[in-house]
């Protein structure tokens, strides 16, 4: 190895100018064979190779790569032969140890790789740095808080630094499904520790306003930027209107039952619903177990266990179950409520097929569920409830449209689809035929006027199909010639929907400030 780390010094002295590479080919040597050497891999996935040289070279290095593709080895290897050790900030203690491990498992010592976080006590704290100051460690994982303990800043400014890992860099942003404030803090950090090095964040998480905030928050000195494609076409998506709970869950069983043995997950807004579901599951012959953050630690560690080792068949879950979770063969992925947002579709979807084989995702969607969403956000600050109505709107959009599935969600992943048609989403298989609906958009608009636009969309929409509530009878909003203007088409769902378009097309907007009123933009 020592020959290795002297090539690699010499080529890698931190600098932020932009090298031009005469990259001696005894440094791209040098990396495959330290893959094959620490990794055991024969050949580099997708960016993992560009990635290592940009670091390597020393420059700031940004890699967008979806769940699986690898992110972790684009630190991991140059940590391995550059002189120092890198600090990888991670979020997730449970996940640490886990690599840790991962990485011991490729060096015959176990000194080469530790993680500093608050689960360790204060004797196991003084080996980790025993080891760091002798110059043994080569990665250390650290959660951001342990970054900002003031004693820790002294320590890692002595040490020799590599450089910074940030893993999961969208925790920087709100926009991203997992904010995590203490990230913002990293810069800050990394600046005293040791402002020199280069930087190399990753995620999989794609949206172009996550990007810049993580370009921007972490002061990424102008990163070299590697984006995979977030395309993956072996899952297919389909969205399924949910009108009576009672019909979708029968539906669930049928579905379940017709992918008999194979594995799957139902994800469901709350709790309880987690606990109902997987009752009626097993009263249906399936085995299955429900999972939520209100389940005790060992109840919950036993019954991931349970669905990895396939004594379950389906998982019933909340949101609180996924993130690391590596299991390749999941075939299916239920949503039985609408994702808060599209960027956690895709990610609680991404966890079907890792193998490259079928992935069936199904979304059970409903107006009233998005109406639960916005409740739960009621006490939040104004900003926050913006951001989520925004976050929500898109996701609607994404349910309601006519559009290939796939070309939506690569589009908000920011990668354009060029072919018409992906065979493997419902609106692909099965296109439907556009409604015109433009005198019902009048129709609306006319009632929101009429209303002088002061009410929600519900009363709106009892207006529009001449629904007499006690609340219209009161304000005499029967007495209005837009008072049953609608009656043609008595669904609610449908108007409701409408509107939901209109919203989308920017001819109406939702004051938010005012609790949902509708108003003319
Ligand atoms: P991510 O962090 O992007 O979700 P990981 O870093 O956890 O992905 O890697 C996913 C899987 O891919 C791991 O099992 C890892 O060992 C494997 N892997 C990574 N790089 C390679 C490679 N070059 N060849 C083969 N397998 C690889
Ligand atoms: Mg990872
Ligand atoms: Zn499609």
């Amino acid at each position: 190895m020592t020959t290795s780390t002297k090539g690699a010094l010499a080529k890698t002295k931190p600098t932020n100018k932009k090298t031009t590479t005469k990259k001696g080919s005894s440094l791209e040597h040098d990396i495959h064979e330290a893959l094959h050497k620490y990794f055991g891999f024969k050949e580099f996935k997708g960016t993992q190779e560009k990635s290592i040289n940009s670091l390597l070279d020393g420059r700031d290095t940004f890699v967008i790569m979806p769940t699986g593709g690898g992110k972790s080895l684009c630190y991991q290897l140059p940590a391995m032969i550059l002189p120092g050790c890198a600090i990888v900030v991670s979020p997730l203690i449970a996940l640490m140890k886990n690599q840790v491990d991962l990485v011991r498992g490729y060096s015959e010592k176990d000194d080469v790789a530790h993680f500093l976080n608050s689960s360790l006590n204060k004797g196991q704290i003084k080996e980790v740095k025993e080891d760091l100051v002798a110059g043994k460690t080569k990665l250390l994982y650290v959660a951001p808080e342990t970054l900002t303990k003031e004693e820790n800043l002294q320590f890692f400014s002595d040490l020799k630094i590599s450089f910074f890992a940030v893993d999961e860099a969208h925790c920087i942003s709100e926009w991203g499904h997992d904010f995590r404030p203490e990230y913002r803090r990293l810069r800050e950090m990394m600046d005293i520790i040791n402002p020199d090095v280069a930087v190399i964040a990753l995620t999989a998480t794609a949206t172009p306003k996550v990007q810049s905030d993580i370009v921007k928050n972490l002061g990424l000195r102008n990163p070299n930027i590697f984006i995979s494609s977030f395309n993956r076409s072996n899952l297919y998506y389909e969205i399924q209107p949910k009108i009576k709970k009672e019909q979708t869950i029968k539906s669930i069983v049928r579905f379940i039952s017709q992918h008999k043995g194979k594995s799957g997950i139902i994800y469901t807004l709350n709790r309880k619903t987690t606990e109902e579901l997987a009752e009626i599951l097993m009263a249906n012959n399936i085995k299955a177990v429900a999972y939520h953050a209100g389940l005790d630690q060992k109840l919950r560690a036993d019954r991931q266990d349970q669905f990895l080792n396939e004594d379950v068949q389906v998982i019933v879950a909340t949101i609180a179950f996924g993130m690391g979770i590596d299991k390749p063969d999941i075939r299916f992925v239920i949503h039985f409520n609408i994702p808060k947002s599209i960027e956690n579709y895709y990610q609680e979807t991404g966890r079907a097929g890792r193998d490259g084989l079928e992935g069936i995702c199904v979304l059970y969607y409903s107006h009233k569920d998005v109406a639960k969403l916005e409740h739960l956000m009621r006490d939040k600050p104004l900003s926050e409830r913006e951001v989520v109505a925004q976050l929500i709107n898109e996701t609607v959009a994404y349910a309601e449209s006519n559009v290939c599935r796939r070309k939506i969600l690569l589009h908000y992943f920011g990668e354009e689809w060029e072919n018409k048609n992906c065979g493997n989403c419902d609106n692909c298989k099965h296109p439907k035929e556009k409604v015109e609906a433009k005198d019902d958009v009048v129709k609306v608009l006319k009632t929101i006027k009429a209303l002088d636009e002061r009410f929600v969309t519900e009363y709106v929409v009892n207006v529009i199909i001449g629904r007499l509530t006690p609340q219209i009878n009161m304000f005499r909003h029967e007495k209005l010639s837009v008072f049953g203007i609608g009656k043609n088409n008595q669904e609610s769902h449908y108007w409701n929907s409408l509107i939901r378009q209109v919203l989308l097309e920017n001819l109406i907007r939702k004051d938010i400030e005012e609790y949902g009123l509708l108003k003319m933009t």
